[in-house]
């Protein structure tokens, strides 16, 4: 077996100096636990959070010891009713080859409905992410022009998928290369796309939305945060699911400065944690997975092959080198 350790906290940037991979014998499992050979795991932006040791809504990873994180296995060994060996499972002891988990800890997944890698992307976490930002917080309504930044990402392109498919009048996104942009606009059927490292964001927004923007829905705060208030329309509302620009910085950002425009503009500004959506699972299934099986929804899956490979993917994955969801496949 093997598995990736946090050798070390990043400040900044993190380096796969911040890692150990370290094989290991095959753990045994106890009563009512699964021993689980992973066949995709994970690597997602919170991930750089629980590396730092400061307090969130997540613990920090632990210095030394073995990372965790979304990951769909084949169960070796159960010694729990209920479960078989054979039996597909998602469950959060990524970053291993091999992990023991409680039973009680574990989701039976059937592989015939559906690919594996969607548990952990369109039809899993991220997904549920985007239908429950989208339609929940942010209460997206039909003919709202919608904005959607880190829009080539997993959460990002369900985001604005969903969107046109619901009847939003204008869908906006921006990503961070031309190939990203072009893939938003040709394969994905948003309205409009800009690349952010090619002009201030602010201009490039008020440009692709002359009649502003009634829902934002951030991946990315800074500057984005800023141009989405700028170009907002009154009572518009913002989810804001993340601020990965934000993630890596040592010094606090500048932008947005101008939030109090918040106030004159009336403005919905709610954070949100997929964790608290988990009541939506079953609907977002029920429609999201036909779309998916259509064709109508598309995910673009970026897959590094190999647990040893899992550091530098998920360094990849920060720097924008994924289009949809950044999976290792083991
Ligand atoms: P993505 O698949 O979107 O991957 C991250 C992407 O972020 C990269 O591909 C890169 O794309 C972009 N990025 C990196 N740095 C910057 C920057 N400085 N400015 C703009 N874009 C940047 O990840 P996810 O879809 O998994 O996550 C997207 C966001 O959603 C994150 O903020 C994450 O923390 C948040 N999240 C929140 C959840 C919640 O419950 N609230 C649950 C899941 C995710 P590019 O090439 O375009 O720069």
């Amino acid at each position: 077996a093997t598995e990736v350790r946090l050798a070390s906290r990043p400040e900044g940037w993190p380096t796969l100096d911040n890692f150990t991979i370290v094989d290991t014998e095959v753990p045994r499992p106890g009563p009512g636990q699964l021993l689980v050979r992973n066949l995709e795991i994970s690597v997602d932006p919170y991930m750089r959070g629980r590396m730092s040791a400061a307090k969130s809504y997540a613990e920090p990873y632990e210095v030394g010891k073995v990372m965790h994180g979304g990951a769909v296995g084949e169960v070796l060994e159960s010694t729990v009713d209920g479960f078989a060996r054979g039996d597909v499972v998602l469950h959060g002891l990524g970053w291993r080859t091999h992990a023991v988990v409680e039973a009680a800890h574990a989701a039976r997944v059937d592989p015939e409905a559906a690919p594996l890698s969607t548990y952990l992307g369109v039809l899993g976490m991220t997904g549920l992410t985007a239908y429950a930002g989208l339609l929940d917080v942010a209460q997206m309504k039909e003919g709202d022009t919608v904005f959607v930044s880190g829009a080539a990402g997993a959460v990002g392109s369900v985001v604005g998928q969903l969107a046109k498919l619901k009847g939003a009048g204008r869908v906006i996104g921006s990503a961070g290369s031309d190939d990203k942009v072009r893939h938003l606009r040709e394969d994905l059927g948003f309205d409009v796309a800009f690349n952010y490292k090619n002009a201030p964001v602010t201009e490039q927004l008020a440009q692709a939305a002359a009649d502003g923007i009634d829902v934002y829905f951030d991946n990315v705060g800074g500057d984005h945060l800023e141009a989405a208030i700028e170009a907002a329309n009154l009572h518009a509302r913002f989810a804001v699911c993340g601020m990965i620009s934000t993630y890596n910085a040592t010094e606090p950002p500048a932008a947005p400065r101008n939030l109090t425009k918040v106030v004159g503009k009336r403005l919905t500004i709610r954070g949100f944690l997929v964790g608290d959506h988990f009541h939506l699972r079953e609907r977002f299934l029920a429609e999201v997975a036909p779309l998916v099986r259509s064709g109508q929804l598309k995910h673009q899956e970026t897959v590094v092959e190999g647990i040893r490979n899992a550091p530098q993917a998920f360094l990849d994955m920060l720097a924008g080198a994924n289009t949809g969801k950044m999976l290792v496949r083991l």
